[in-house]
């Protein structure tokens, strides 16, 4: 009998985009996207309603790339 497959789950991460559990992928910005997401991304052209969504969802999680005000940071 061998165990050592159970050791060995998959690290599953949510997608930032789709939301699913997913093996593969890339960091964007600190940001797991999975490779479907990603592969959609890059077809997607900025004139799409898909991209401003994908655009927002970077958006909500770094809000200095929205190029507003620097704010000092506070520890
Ligand atoms: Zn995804």
């Amino acid at each position: 009998m061998n165990y050592a497959m159970n050791k060995e789950l998959p690290l599953l991460k949510d997608c930032l985009i789709c939301s699913k559990a997913k093996k593969e992928g890339i960091y964007v910005l600190g940001t797991f996207i999975c490779e479907e997401c990603e592969a959609q991304m890059v077809r997607t052209d900025t004139g799409d309603h898909r991209y401003a969504i994908y655009v927002d969802r970077l958006k909500m999680l770094k809000p200095d790339l929205q190029g507003g005000e620097e704010r000092p940071v506070q520890k």
